[in-house]
């Protein structure tokens, strides 16, 4: 089974919406469930009570080059400092079949400053952000019928095994299933 199989096969029978944002429509997604598993930013579900959580961003530059091959790899790490970019993705490499394709598509990331409205791609977990973090948590504690999950919820940078063992545990700990 392929990886789109899998997920349709996990979402089989559950409603989805695309493109639904909780915040535009928070009342009627708060009235048609008895829990919520929320995965957004825990600080704006709170409406920033406490004030803002920091994040890092990320820009991406694309583009697509005439030659079958440009790194012979999915990923290249930049570390150096005097190289702006911190890593290229070379997309044909995660993906066997698209190897004979004359040309290729790379996309170069940058690090970026995260202001509202960008992408929250990275936690800043220094001891400013944990220590506001647990304040919401504390809030969290309180709201029975919120679960907060992933690595906006719970404002932790995740790999996706971890987040997946995360979750499961969240299941588990949520039905009283042992193991
Ligand atoms: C740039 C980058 C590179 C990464 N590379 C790797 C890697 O190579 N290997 C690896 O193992 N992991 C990698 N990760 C980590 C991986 O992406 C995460 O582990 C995984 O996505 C975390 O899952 P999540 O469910 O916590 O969060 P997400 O995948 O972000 O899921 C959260 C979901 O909540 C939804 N949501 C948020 N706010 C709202 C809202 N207001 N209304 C409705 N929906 C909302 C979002 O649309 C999203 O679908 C990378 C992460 C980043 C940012």
């Amino acid at each position: 089974m392929d990886i789109l199989g899998i997920i349709e096969k996990m979402l089989d029978g559950i409603e989805v919406k695309l493109n639904y944002d909780f915040f535009d429509n928070r009342k009627e997604l708060e009235n048609i469930a008895d829990k919520i598993i929320f995965t957004g930013p825990i600080d704006k579900f709170y409406d920033y009570k406490f004030g803002e959580l920091e994040y890092r961003s990320l820009r991406f530059e694309t583009e697509i080059l005439d030659k079958e091959n440009y790194q012979g790899n999915a990923v290249v790490n930049y570390t150096e400092y005097e190289v702006p970019y911190t890593r290229i993705i070379e997309h044909k490499h995660f993906e066997l079949d698209a190897k004979e394709n004359p040309k290729t598509v790379i996309t170069r990331e940058y690090p970026d400053k995260w202001v509202q409205g960008k992408e929250p791609y990275y936690t800043i977990n220094d001891e400013k952000n944990n220590s506001l973090y647990q304040k919401y948590v504390e809030l969290a504690k309180a709201d029975k019928n919120v679960i907060f999950g992933g690595r906006l919820g719970q404002y932790k940078y995740f790999d996706m095994d971890k987040v997946i063992v995360e979750a499961l545990n969240c299941v588990r700990k949520e039905l009283n299933l042992n193991n």
